[in-house]
């Protein structure tokens, strides 16, 4: 099932140093609905790069940050955050604002629901490079080979990823190549 898109638009600001100034109660709302581990409390004045995951993705966010912050130019960006049974289409849209400013605005797109997927935990500690699997944070899909990345429904079988079985695969995070270069190339939108 697809639920169209909403209007409502998921907004924080970042101050010159990348920490979280503001939030948006539509923000809020999405973190919770997520029981993402999110509370005003817990994320005002903390530096975006905290929440995350892969220090891979937190050297391409900052090159982002510092090349919106540059040309002086919104981007807009698609990126996925998907849950166990939902797949989620979103865009960020990332304008400059005075003094270095930033300000995120995410939308919505689509969302797809899907069959619950239980999968391999996730963990930030290092562990045997053969029990881990790479997830791209922005697109949510898997490295399959070492160099092709593919949707989860396909990862699934290849990686074996399902929990029930295979407990000792962890997910790990990074970026895919496409993403890398969409993230590079700034692409701006009005
Ligand atoms: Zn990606």
């Amino acid at each position: 099932m697809v639920t169209e898109s909403s209007s409502e638009l998921f907004q924080y600001t970042l101050d010159k140093n990348n920490h979280i100034v503001a939030v948006n109660q539509s923000f809020i709302q999405f973190a919770e609905q997520n029981a993402w581990a999110i509370e005003l409390d817990a994320v005002m004045d903390k530096p975006l790069l905290s929440f995350i995951d892969g220090q891979e993705t937190q050297i391409f966010t900052e090159l982002l940050l510092a090349r919106v912050r540059e040309k002086q130019q919104l981007v807009t960006i698609p990126f996925r955050c998907d849950s166990q049974n939902c797949k989620r289409y979103l865009s960020m849209s990332i304008s400059p604002m005075a003094d270095g400013m930033l300000s995120f605005s995410n939308q919505l797109l689509k969302q797809e629901l899907r069959t619950p997927l239980e999968l391999a935990k996730e963990t930030t500690h290092s562990i045997n490079p053969q029990h881990k699997v790479c997830m791209c944070s922005w697109c949510n899909k898997f490295m399959i080979d070492g160099q092709q990345w593919a949707e989860v429904e396909a990862a699934i079988d290849k990686l074996d990823l399902f929990a029930a079985n295979y407990r000792e695969k962890y997910i790990s995070h990074g970026i895919c190549p496409d993403c890398q270069s969409l993230m590079m190339a700034g692409r701006s939108q009005v």
